[in-house]
């Protein structure tokens, strides 16, 4: 089939164009974000491949039905960013990849918890410029200790593993309880238990009406002072503003962001030469307890490979009619 793929980067090229010989598509790449401005590069294509960051409102889905779109395969998990009811109206088949590699997320959550506890980035700058004191260094240990996870699917179930083989007490809140999280002795909480009794808060839901702005002044008041707080979920599962007054008063003593409620035209892009004009961003990178990666939990070899296979696969059998099970939204 005759594929476009928006806000496409040299990685995301090379995988799909070497995973592509054994299906034969034919793949056409731009760099752009799909926006209502952007629909015109559509030439002949029936599917258009997005990304995180690419809109998918009512509006662009009006104008993608009118080109003769008639799947959008999305190569990834989360699907906030489309509005599914706008598809079905226009008769367009959104599909995803819901599982590439739980593991590259739940272990970037990891990590920005071991970096932040430690503070890496402040000691390996100081190593590199001939400074090795450690004062203002000092950790604690993760064992012992409570983690609250929230949304314990397969990111959240694989983290309740890693967590808990490193000693510390898992509880965590999730409408649907997870049986494999059940036998390893997770404990389900209501969502103010976890609030009130963790040290380390991390979220591993998806972005819907009931999750926007979960983590807001309200839950902040409820926690531990000087928690931790991760979100490689999705930005807006936290209203930003509320975290930032939270850092002021120590309230949140530590914060991992992977994720930002408005990263969109900003992560995943060199912006290295231009002043960020977002205050709020701006202001968080001010905090020296706050640690934040660019949308890159899903960047492994493994989850790349993995999510170019099943976009591809899914095409094709999409084009040939067969059920796409699991990854179908609609
Ligand atoms: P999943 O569907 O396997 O699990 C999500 C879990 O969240 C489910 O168990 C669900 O019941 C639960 N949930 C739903 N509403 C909830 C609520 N109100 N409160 C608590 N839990 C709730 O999804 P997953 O593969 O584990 O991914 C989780 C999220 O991680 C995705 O939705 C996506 O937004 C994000 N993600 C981020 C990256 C990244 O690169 N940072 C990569 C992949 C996925």
């Amino acid at each position: 089939m005759e594929i476009i793929f928006y806000s496409t980067k040299r990685y995301d090229k090379e995988c799909f164009n070497l995973l592509n010989e054994k299906y034969h598509h034919k793949l056409r790449f731009v760099e752009d974000r799909l926006t209502p401005e952007t629909v015109d590069l559509i030439k002949q294509e029936f599917v258009v491949c997005a990304f995180v960051n690419d809109v998918l409102d009512q509006t662009v889905l009006s104008l993608l039905a009118q080109r003769g779109v008639k799947l959008i395969a999305l190569r990834c998990a989360g699907f906030d960013n489309v509005d599914l009811n706008a598809a079905k109206q226009y008769n367009i088949k959104v599909i995803r990849v819901g599982s590439y590699s739980p593991n590259s997320v739940a272990e970037h959550a990891l990590c920005l918890m071991l970096a932040l506890n430690r503070k890496v980035y402040t000691s390996y700058n100081r190593v590199k410029s001939g400074n090795f004191s450690i004062d203002g260094l000092l950790g604690f240990d993760f064992s012992g200790k409570t983690i609250g996870i929230i949304g314990t699917g397969k990111i959240g179930s694989i983290l309740s593993q890693t967590t808990q083989a490193m000693g510390m007490r898992v509880i965590a809140y999730d409408p649907i309880k997870n049986p494999e999280c059940e036998k390893l002795g997770v404990e389900y909480v209501d969502i103010d238990t976890v609030f009130s009794q963790s040290d380390v808060i991390s979220l591993h839901c998806p972005l819907n009406s009931n999750t926007k702005h979960l983590i807001n002044s309200s839950a902040l008041e409820k926690m531990k002072d000087s928690v931790m707080l991760i979100n490689t979920s999705r930005g807006a599962v936290i209203d930003t503003c509320a975290v930032v007054e939270a850092l002021k008063t120590n309230k949140i003593g530590y914060l991992g962001l992977d994720v930002y409620e408005n990263e969109q035209g900003m992560f995943f892009e060199d912006l290295s030469c231009q002043t960020i004009q977002d205050d709020v961003f701006t202001s968080l990178l001010s905090f020296s307890n706050v640690l934040i990666t660019s949308h890159q939990g899903f960047f492994t070899e493994n989850a790349l490979e993995n999510i170019a296979n099943t976009t591809l696969m899914n095409i094709q059998k999409f084009e040939n009619g067969i059920d796409l099970s699991n990854d179908e939204l609609y």
